[in-house]
């Protein structure tokens, strides 16, 4: 269903992000008809670039970051000529009369400005785009990541945009909810009452949430560095993933129905006192080692500056909920980079059964799990006994009743971003996040924070291409639990 006709103003046109994920998704958009062609892609930067120049820069994306099946010649032609460039200086004055004129030829279309900038901008801009008068009630802004590095520049970033955009217009994006495994998880919980039964604690020991990474910090160290791994992915995307897994039933899929209730599971999450983070949370930081048999350098090499840091490029803790639902099943959080392998799943572990009629050596013992798996191959997979076939007595073994999203539907994948820019054109924010989310968030992941900043101590050191510090294995173990990569298959 094709979206209204929009002005797509992105700052920060000629970025990493725009190259690498806003053109290809919007060009995939525009393939399929979704992207009416009286819409315009208004890029802008600071940097000066003809109009053609900069055509060519993101047709070369294009060609970089698109399959070569998924690309012809006139629908890149077509998707071109709705691409316009603006040089304009968010933090300055430079460019906005130009902007205005552009936008002031369509003055009743939606407009999406999205900052693809650096997050020190997103005050500036917003205080632009008021006082040039480009804020219509058809206008919304979309905020990338990270939005603060703790609770108070959150509130700083919230409040600068609020001053002039309202709430219902503002999209923070986390592209982790645009996935569609993802929004997958509300299928499986609210349509599907065989799960929903059994989604609490008196039949789940406990879940796991893993979000691995292959890569390490190339060209982004200098950004990375001053955030390290629970604020770049866990404060934001795991707890994200958390909440859909962890909260109730919404009333409706409305936006604010949803939130709400995501609200409450970060409202929920219990502060880790200070004397048990040693116990609860380990940070980690790659060496040198080896992914794939390809042998790859240490954090301290990537980031290149000689310098010793002490930032943490692998978190792993335990968590828990403040929710009767919840009560007593532990969260176990992971996730690094450098990891063996790309990948991310969430494990719900079922309570075993307290008896057997099973002997000893059938193996029958072992849990019922849930696997969601986000990538790669992302599906569902219950984990189940059966019995071994042949005459050789009561042998049980773990199956899986496996649903491989690509198998069964048999279409491409479309990207989160592909989803979500869409989703702001139609207004709908059910999967952004909102302002009490971010800061609810930053409020639980705060204390962490605190606490090491308060005891530090230098990241415990894992060779690339292993699951982390040996002592994020304790930390599971500990409790009589496994992380799943590491059980018998
Ligand atoms: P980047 O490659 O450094 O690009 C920054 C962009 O901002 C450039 O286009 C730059 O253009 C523009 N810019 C800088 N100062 C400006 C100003 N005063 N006025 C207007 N434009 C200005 O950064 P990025 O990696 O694309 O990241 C952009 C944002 O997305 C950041 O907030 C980042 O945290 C977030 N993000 C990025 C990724 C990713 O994969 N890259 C993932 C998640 C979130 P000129 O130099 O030409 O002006």
């Amino acid at each position: 269903i094709p979206v209204a006709s929009f002005d797509g103003v992105v700052f920060g046109a000629t970025g990493d992000l725009t190259m690498r994920k806003l053109l290809p998704a919007l060009y995939y958009r525009f393939r399929d008809r979704q992207i009416p062609e009286t819409s315009r892609i208004i890029a802008a930067a600071r940097s000066h670039h003809p109009e053609a120049e900069y055509r060519g820069m993101a047709e070369a994306a294009l060609r970089r970051h698109v399959p070569e099946a998924d690309l012809d010649a006139d629908t890149i032609a077509g998707f071109l000529s709705l691409v316009t460039y603006v040089a304009v200086d968010g933090a300055g004055e430079e460019g906005w009369s130009d902007l205005s004129r552009l936008l002031g030829e369509r003055p009743d279309q939606v407009r999406s400005y999205y900052l693809a900038t650096s997050p020190s901008l997103y005050g500036k801009i917003c205080r632009n785009l008021a006082t040039h008068d480009l804020i219509t009630p058809q206008s919304r802004v979309v905020l990338e990541k990270p939005i603060g590095h703790d609770l108070t520049s959150a509130r700083a970033i919230n409040d600068q945009v609020g001053r002039v955009f309202p709430e219902s217009q503002i999209f923070r994006i986390d592209h982790y909810l645009g996935k569609e495994t993802v929004q997958n998880l509300l299928a499986l919980r609210f349509a599907n009452t065989i799960f929903e039964r059994l989604w609490n604690a008196d039949v789940i020991d406990h879940v796991q949430i893993t979000v691995a990474e292959t890569v390490g910090v190339e060209g982004r160290g200098g950004y990375y560095d001053t955030s390290g791994a629970l604020r770049d992915m866990l404060q934001n995307h795991m707890l994200q993933l958390l909440c859909l897994l962890a909260m109730e039933s919404p009333l409706s899929l409305d936006a604010d129905a949803v939130r709400d209730e995501k609200l409450k599971v970060l409202r929920a999450l219990k502060p880790i006192p200070a004397h048990e983070i040693p116990a609860r949370t380990v940070r980690g930081q790659y060496g040198p080692g080896a992914i794939g048999g390809q042998a790859v350098p240490g954090y301290a090499e990537d980031l290149g500056t000689g310098a010793r840091s002490l930032t943490e490029t692998f978190v792993a803790l335990r968590l828990e909920l403040m929710m009767p639902r919840w009560a007593g099943v532990p969260f176990y959080l992971r996730t690094g980079k450098r990891l063996p392998q790309k990948m991310s799943e969430i494990v719900v572990q079922f309570r075993s059964s307290p008896f057997s009629i099973f002997p000893p050596e059938s193996f029958a013992r072992e849990p019922n799990r849930l696997v969601i798996r986000l990538q790669p191959q992302e599906g569902i997979k219950l984990e189940m006994m059966t019995k071994e076939p042949g005459p050789g007595g009561m042998r049980l073994r773990p199956t899986g009743l496996d649903i491989s999203f690509e198998e069964t539907f048999n279409q491409r994948y479309p990207d989160a971003y592909e989803r979500l820019l869409m989703d702001v054109v139609r207004g709908n924010a059910t999967l952004f996040m909102r302002r009490d989310e971010v800061e609810a968030a930053w409020a639980w992941a705060d204390g962490v924070l605190q606490a090491w900043a308060d005891r530090p101590e230098p990241p415990r050191p894992y060779p690339a291409g292993t699951w982390g510090p040996t002592a994020a294995i304790a930390l599971i173990e500990r409790d009589g639990r496994t992380w799943h990569e590491n059980l018998p298959t």
